[in-house]
């Protein structure tokens, strides 16, 4: 059976969007799916609307980027988070630099959104997915996938887009979007666990 590749991009926004990278997986893989964390404040309406297409899922990555949503009460997360819905957004949320406070993760919880963190700063939130904390790809012999994951901002970026192409057509993998491979947290202390991750 084709192993699992999960591919995942950060920091898309209209000035930072390799569109024509992009274009150019589409083409060669047509089935291709790619996570993209979207800062929302730097994109316009125009830009927001056409983001998503068959390939692509859509994650709002804050604002903008910097820490001032850090402070956001629990209700103003979740506004933001259903307001991103209108460009049709995933029902998740990645944080800059995983940084969480409690508001953010029952936000989330609340309304049934998942919580993309690292594997290095692992959220146990009632649903979320531990993304690798390597860019490029990271194999995993024991597990059912593979993943890739990057910065499109990144000077090796291209390079190492080469070097996602030729995996593909060696190993020809089923793509997954994160959201499903989402983890459904069923330990009933999950609350005691996210105390210990927080930013303080
Ligand atoms: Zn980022």
């Amino acid at each position: 059976m084709a192993r699992e590749l999960i591919v995942s991009f950060d920091d898309y926004w209209e000035g930072n969007s390799r569109t024509e990278e992009l274009e150019s997986l589409y083409k060669e893989f047509p089935d291709i799916k790619i996570t993209l964390f979207v800062i929302t404040g730097k994109c316009s309406e125009e830009f927001l609307k056409n983001a998503k297409n068959k390939n692509t899922q859509l994650v709002w990555h804050s604002y903008e980027h910097s820490g001032s949503w850090l402070h956001f009460t629990k209700e103003e997360t979740k506004n933001y988070l259903l307001d991103c819905q209108k460009w049709g957004f995933e029902q998740g949320f990645k944080s800059p630099a995983y940084k969480w406070k409690e508001p953010h993760i029952k936000a989330c919880d609340e309304l049934g959104y998942w919580i993309c963190s690292g594997s290095t700063v692992p959220v146990t939130a009632k649903k979320y997915w531990h993304t690798s904390p390597y860019e490029g790809l990271t194999k995993y012999p024991n597990k059912e996938y593979d993943e890739y994951y990057d910065h499109f901002q990144r000077e090796e970026f291209c390079q190492r887009l080469e070097e996602l192409k030729q995996f593909i057509r060696e190993t020809r993998p089923t793509f997954k979007f994160i959201s499903e491979k989402v983890i459904t947290n069923t330990c009933k202390d999950y609350e005691q666990q996210n105390l210990a991750y927080y930013w303080k």
